[in-house]
């Protein structure tokens, strides 16, 4: 259990892909950025994910950036800081770590336009402890890379 954020790549896109989609793949672009492929059938499906998070490009299933952000309780603790002056966090703290452990949602460019203005703020956030600090440091640095991440490719930041 815990909290991974990460933005899809876009070879598909961009025709990068090292191994064409099987002729019964109908691909498209899922609203997180991701590939899906269209269809129902189980058998499908498997042999699609298979595709995806192997042969289809150099990253693995499909993840351009992916960060760790950390379990249960390095996720609470973010979370004990920050509340302290929340007014200042909304979208880090309703969206990105709202728990320790949300997933399948994603943060599309409004939230993210939104999110760039909060992530500087975390840089001079005092913490209650050293330690606090160094973890709040990391994540500052992780959003950091996955705002730009997501700039170049516009694509989302997902959970
Ligand atoms: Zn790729």
């Amino acid at each position: 259990m815990g909290l991974d954020a990460f933005v899809y790549c876009n070879c598909f896109e961009t025709g990068k892909l090292l191994s064409p989609p099987r002729a019964d793949f109908d691909v498209s672009v899922s609203d997180e950025g991701g590939l899906e492929c269209g269809s129902r059938d189980l058998d499908t499906q498997i042999a699609f994910d298979a595709w995806r998070s192997l042969e289809a490009c150099e990253h693995e299933d499909g993840k351009l950036l992916q960060h760790r952000i950390g379990n249960l309780s390095l996720v609470g603790r973010l979370r004990q800081e920050l509340n302290r002056r929340h007014e200042d966090f909304p979208v880090i703290l309703t969206k990105v770590i709202s728990s320790g452990s949300h997933c399948g949602d994603f943060l599309a460019m409004d939230d993210i336009r939104q999110l760039q203005l909060e992530v500087p703020r975390l840089k001079n956030f005092p913490c209650s402890d050293e330690e606090s600090q160094a973890l709040l440091d990391r994540f500052h640095d992780q959003l950091v890379e996955l705002i730009e991440c997501a700039a170049v490719i516009n694509k989302p930041i997902v959970f």
